[in-house]
């Protein structure tokens, strides 16, 4: 029994938003579930988008995020709280998993976003859905059927065949992740557009997560506050009280919030200050974690959307054993400035979508500082998945393949090989690798090359060197000089 101290949950309808590569038919599908699903009579209340709709679907409510793609990334995300509850993949069967496909399943799992996948444009000659789930097996969604648990549906956004499944998948997904809210908590959500309509004044479109939201009641996001004076559905139609997941419009601030910001009734008080989202351009140095590996970055990218959305993935990276630290990130080209900063904090810099600036190349190459190029958040997701990969297990400097053995009387060997990567020098310790394993460790005593004695010598080259190792060398074996990690 329940008693007056438990809290009430109720349950809550799932916010969903449509991600996958352009032209795969993201819009197509939005418009078709909202055509077939709202009728002509509440649709001619639409005066305007408030960037989402809902509909019923088996006498259960869904909220469809009406942006697709790429702007929906900084929508799906605010600090904290996530907008969308579940996503729907779209992958055209004439075209397969593309660049902003796997870029969106990288995002996905990073967030750790349920989703389902729908096969679209099943209606074209060319349509190939073996080679899709084939694709999307290699891209690691594992499909239901084929060892995993993500559900999939052949659709036609075209002609509307297998929709309705889909919206079944997404009711299913929904039960599993048990959504619910307390109607007694103050009321709360996330803006996911703010604009200035020139008759109706500054206009809120937010999603309710949790709680009754109220005319009248007053609201707050960490930069701004306002009260609730005029509250719409997503039909424009007036309203007195709103619950979870549904979208609305609100009037009544006198100054706009940024999108992605959660609003809470009663503002955030003394939290505000610290929750807003500082401005980009004064973003600085985050502290360094003592006794852990730490790699850090600089981003740049030419859109604030694209920005936070890299920011959030690339921040949530961080392992037990590597710190993950976004020194820095704003809009706008690679400067000089970026390339100092990069040099001091021993960073990379990120730059998606934009350019670098010419006093910067000249500074960055002079200094080795590392510039990363990406048109598609994916590429420079994979960019720091190996970095990490190589703090945790440095890549070798230099490896050397032995091409003879000449004299093995003590553990100090004359040997004979080439540089196959890198630069071989004379310090620090080799491990010796044969097949794939490492079968010991030993330090080079003297190194030769054209009978003289070096210091290094580069890849290609020949060279005779004495190696101590209590290991036996053997012709075939790698010599891999280690970073010291
Ligand atoms: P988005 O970029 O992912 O939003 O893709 P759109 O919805 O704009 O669709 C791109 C193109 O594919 C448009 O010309 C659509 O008419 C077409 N399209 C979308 N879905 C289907 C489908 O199921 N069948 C066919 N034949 N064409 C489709």
């Amino acid at each position: 029994m329940a008693t007056d101290t438990e809290v009430k949950t109720k349950e809550r309808s799932p916010v969903v938003v449509v991600m996958g590569h352009v032209d795969h038919g993201k819009t197509s599908l939005l418009d078709y579930i909202r055509k077939t699903n709202i009728t002509a009579k509440e649709a001619g209340g639409i005066t305007q988008s408030v960037g989402a709709y809902e509909i019923m679907h088996n006498a259960k409510r869904i909220t469809f995020i009406d942006t697709p793609g790429h702007e929906a990334f900084s929508k799906m995300r605010s600090r904290g709280a996530r907008v969308a509850d579940l996503a729907v993949l779209v992958v055209a069967a004439d075209d397969g998993v593309k660049p902003q496909t796997k870029e969106a399943i990288a995002i996905l799992k990073e967030t750790k976003t349920p989703f389902v996948v729908a096969i679209n444009k099943i209606d074209k000659n060319n349509s190939d859905i073996e080679r899709v789930k084939n694709e999307l097996l290699q891209a690691e969604v594992l499909l239901e059927g084929y060892g995993g648990g993500v559900s999939f549906q052949q659709v036609s956004a075209k002609t509307g065949e297998g929709v309705n499944d889909l919206l079944d998948h997404l009711l299913l997904a929904a039960e599993v992740e048990n959504l619910t809210y307390d109607p007694a908590a103050p009321a709360q959500g996330i803006i996911i557009e703010a604009k200035l309509d020139r008759r109706r004044g500054n206009e809120l479109m937010v999603i309710l997560k949790n709680g009754v939201l109220r005319r009248g009641n007053e609201i707050g996001t960490p930069s701004v506050a306002g009260k609730v004076r005029t509250l719409e559905n997503f039909l424009g139609e007036t309203i007195d009280e709103l619950s979870p997941s549904s979208p609305a419009l609100i009037l009544g601030f006198d100054k706009l919030p940024a999108v992605g910001e959660e609003f809470i009734v009663g503002g955030f008080g003394d939290m505000a200050p610290l929750l807003a989202k500082p401005v980009p351009k004064t973003r600085e140095v985050k502290k360094d974690e003592r006794g852990k590996k730490t790699v850090r970055f600089i981003l740049k990218a030419d859109v604030q959307g694209s920005l936070e959305a890299l920011e959030d993935i690339i921040s949530a990276m961080s392992d037990p054993d590597v710190e993950v630290q976004v020194m820095s990130a704003r809009v706008g080209d690679v400067t000089d400035g970026d390339v100092k900063s990069a040099i001091t904090t021993g960073a990379k810099i990120l730059a998606f979508r934009v350019r670098v600036e010419k006093a910067a190349q000249v500074l960055g190459q002079a200094n080795a500082v590392e510039v990363i190029h990406g048109e598609i958040i994916y590429e420079l997701i994979k960019v720091v998945e190996e970095e990490i990969k190589n703090i945790k297990d440095p890549k070798p400097t230099g490896i050397l393949d032995v091409l003879a053995v000449f004299n093995q009387k003590s553990s100090k060997q004359l040997i004979g090989g080439k540089v196959a990567e890198g630069i071989l020098r004379t310090k620090g310790v080799f491990q010796i690798e044969r097949g794939l394993q490492i079968v010991g460790t030993g330090r080079i005593v003297s190194l030769e090359q054209n009978k003289r004695e070096v210091t290094q010598v580069e890849a290609g080259k020949e060279c005779g060197l004495f190696f101590d190792s209590p290991t036996k060398i053997e012709v075939g074996d790698r010599l891999l000089a280690k970073p010291i990690a």
